[in-house]
């Protein structure tokens, strides 16, 4: 094992899709034709969290298959992916300014780098394709393609023989599933307050304020606390800008 691949998870990690502000909302005024509440679109939600519990963890992701399996007798007159591809438009969808930079940057020091996301392929491509974050990646590897999602440890044999960094904002799916394949998990967190900040990111994670944004956030994500030492992560990161430094030191370490 001698090269080390950079991998990123998208939604709130790099960028904002329009499911929540646009594509759901949209779906929701066309169920209202059909169900007789005001916010039957929780139909949807309802069953994403149905095939989770159930350990269907590509099927979770699979929105168009949700939606069929919600409104079995009606017929309905989009998919959710022509949806996605009329709402990633500029102005709907959006990247954190760090991003692009940062993206640049590892490019030029010869980084490789994947996205690794629990969307599907036809759900973020045009995404990814109207911010122009497609052509940064060597590989983009979702639960259709890997059979399995985050936070299992399967997903991540994208990795192959190689070390991976995986880098994202959610502890309970990134992070754990990182350190389940055992990965080298980085949590990107933005909210990140300044003393933690200011210290090396090598010391980050020693500091009794990170147990606090930790745990803060785990109850946030709603993870029991039995799995709480199982969402740490190697490193935590306040922008992208620091990635740069954990690659070139996991890289000086092979
Ligand atoms: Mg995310």
């Amino acid at each position: 094992m001698n090269e080390v691949l950079l991998s990123f998870d998208l939604d709130h990690t790099l960028m904002i899709n329009p499911f929540r502000r646009w594509v759901f909302p949209e779906i929701n005024r066309w169920l209202q034709s059909h169900f007789s509440e005001e916010k039957p679109v929780n139909r949807l939600i309802r069953e994403h969290r149905r095939r989770l519990s159930n350990g269907a963890y590509p099927e979770a992701y699979d929105w168009d298959d949700i939606l069929c399996s919600v409104v079995l007798e009606h017929a309905i007159p989009f998919t959710v992916r022509e949806l996605v591809e009329k709402h990633a438009c500029v102005g709907k969808v959006w990247l954190f300014s760090d991003v692009l930079p940062a993206m640049d940057r590892l490019t030029q020091a010869g980084a490789h780098m994947v996205a690794a996301t629990n969307g599907f392929t036809r759900y973020q491509r045009p995404v990814t394709d109207c911010l122009g974050l497609t052509p940064y990646f060597g590989g983009f590897y979702t639960p259709e393609e890997m059979r399995y999602a985050k936070p299992q440890a399967a997903f991540f044999q994208f990795g192959k023989d190689r070390q991976v960094i995986h880098v994202g904002d959610r502890l309970d799916q990134d992070v754990l599933g990182a350190n389940r394949a055992q990965q080298i998990s980085v949590w990107i967190y933005r909210e990140m307050p300044s003393d933690l900040r200011n210290l090396p990111i090598t010391e980050r994670t020693r500091h009794p304020l990170f147990s606090t944004c930790l745990n803060h956030r785990l109850h946030r994500e709603g993870v029991p606390s039995a799995f709480h030492e199982t969402c740490r992560p190697q490193y935590i990161i306040c922008s992208l800008d620091e990635l740069l430094k954990i690659w070139e030191r996991e890289l000086m370490s092979k």
